[in-house]
């Protein structure tokens, strides 16, 4: 099952400063996705480690396909109007 982990970190501030999301095939896939980008990512890495991260998991129908209409609809972003002429 496609699966997303929305991973919110909590700036000094107790402000959220910014979400990663990580997207799988898998829930396992995902998983690994945000660990590796942990490892490498100078804000995000630290915040994992300390907690500092609200996350959300969610089961997707289907991984969003890289290309921007489908990504805007994906996110639920498309217009009304551009939905009803294919976003052309
Ligand atoms: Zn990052």
């Amino acid at each position: 099952m496609p699966f997303a982990i929305h991973s919110f970190m909590i700036g000094t501030d107790d402000q959220i400063r910014l979400c990663h999301v990580f997207y799988g095939a898998t829930k396992h896939e995902a998983l690994n996705h945000q660990k590796d980008h942990a490892r490498e990512c100078p804000y995000y890495g630290p915040a994992l480690a300390k907690g500092e991260v609200i996350d959300i998991e969610e089961e997707l129908d289907a991984l969003p396909q890289p290309e921007m209409d489908e990504l805007l609809e994906f996110l639920d972003l498309m217009d009304e109007e551009d939905e009803e002429d294919g976003g052309a």
